[in-house]
């Protein structure tokens, strides 16, 4: 069970202090949305997203031996870590991403001392807002402040991409580590994820808002379909690739080489391919309608987006498609689209504030009619990134 965002500081606090009796340091990362650009950052394109205010708290201090203690508060659950031991992934899945985190620290020269470590969140987990970069990235920024290490952003985001790959097995682009680390408040942040260029954008949220629809569809098992989409991309280069040796991603490849790469490749790997492509456009053009605010034309992208997730890169749920599709219906909706990498979680709508309520209600009635249940709905704000509190 999840507890509430205001208590979320006092009670991860207060369970520490009960447990280890000493004051801790309390870290805060947060989980993000991603205003468009989905499945580019492996691809070295561009993403556009933003942290929001909810997150994972992290309380932890030294504790003098060469053991550390890992509380999981919503799971319930606690376990011990051997630093004298090889550090590897073991079956409880949310010390995974701290294990890693600590292996990461350790292959960079960093000695590890023994500590307590108590968290707790209050991001839906497995919906597609990342909490498990917001994991990582506490454990990142709190584990290395306590061994008086004061790693840039960059190793820190790099040490937390790391730790998902080997330790979660998932094999993500940069995006969500980037924005738990780097999110500012009000800002969308467009990313170049082959550079890791970014430029902050603002968010004017005044006349609309951001609103959440959770199908509470466990994206779990997409994790093997996203190593899958991963495998086709590359895939695609290589075709494109013999050609055009200049390619090595698809961020360097024109919608000309694709065409001309075509007849090589089968349907699926073209589309694949195709979606990328538009994907990357999509995120450049959105990044500057949202110059001058947000508006029906980025939420157009919004919905295109979501139809090349659905149709091209085959990422979707039904439940995401009817979101998405009963969004259309409604004037005050400018955008929506499924965010993450898919299979479930998440859409991500852009509402205008007058009739705001009506269509939100109309989304969820839709949903318990076509799938007899509750579908999950969340505000959010845009907020600063990981941060000691
Ligand atoms: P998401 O889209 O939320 O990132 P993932 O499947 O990538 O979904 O990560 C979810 C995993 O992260 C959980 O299964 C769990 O291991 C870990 N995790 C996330 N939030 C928490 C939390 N509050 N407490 C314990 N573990 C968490
Ligand atoms: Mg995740």
């Amino acid at each position: 069970m999840q507890i509430d965002s205001k208590n979320l500081k006092n009670k991860v606090r207060d369970e520490f202090k009960r447990r280890f009796k000493k004051e801790p340091m309390m870290v805060h990362a947060p989980g993000r949305i991603n205003l468009i650009g989905d499945h580019t950052d492996y691809n070295l394109g561009f993403v556009l997203p933003a942290a929001i205010d909810r997150g994972i708290t992290l309380a932890l201090a030294n504790n003098g031996s060469d053991c550390c203690s890992l509380v999981s508060l919503d799971m319930g659950e606690e376990i011990s870590v051997n630093l004298n031991e090889e550090l590897r992934p073991i079956n409880t899945g949310w010390a995974n991403y701290i294990l890693g985190v600590m292996q990461g620290l350790r292959s960079r020269g960093l000695e590890l001392i023994g500590f307590d470590a108590v968290f707790g969140g209050d991001i839906p987990i497995g919906s597609g807002l990342s909490s498990s970069a917001a994991l990582e990235c506490a454990a990142v920024l709190g584990i290395s402040r306590l061994m008086g290490n004061e790693i840039s952003n960059r190793d820190m985001i790099h040490i937390a991409q790391k730790a998902e790959h080997d330790f979660a097995g998932v094999k993500c682009g940069i995006m969500d580590q980037f924005a738990s680390v780097m999110g500012k408040s009000n800002q969308a942040i467009r990313l170049d994820c082959k550079s890791l260029q970014y430029e902050y954008l603002p968010i004017e949220l005044e006349d609309c808002s951001f609103v959440l629809l959770d199908t509470k569809v466990s994206h779990s098992l997409g994790d093997s379909e996203y190593n899958k989409r991963r495998a086709e991309c590359m895939e695609g280069i290589a075709i494109i690739n013999r050609k055009y040796p200049q390619a090595e991603s698809l961020r360097e490849v024109s919608m000309e080489m694709l065409d001309n790469s075509k007849s090589e490749m089968s349907d699926k790997i073209f589309q694949r391919c195709l979606f990328v492509l538009e994907e990357n456009s999509r995120v450049i053009r959105a990044g500057n309608y949202l110059k001058s605010g947000l508006s029906k034309e980025f939420g157009q992208l919004m919905f295109s987006s979501h139809e090349g997730l659905s149709r091209l890169y085959d990422v979707s749920c039904q439940e995401l498609d009817l979101l998405v599709e009963e969004a259309k219906k409604l004037d005050p909706i400018y955008g929506a689209r499924m965010m993450g990498g898919g299979f479930g979680g998440c859409t991500l709508n852009l509402i205008a504030r007058r009739g705001k309520e009506d269509s939100i209600s109309q989304l969820r009635s839709s949903f318990i009619k076509a799938f007899c249940r509750e579908p999950g709905i969340y505000e959010i704000n845009i907020e600063d990134g990981a941060r000691l509190i």
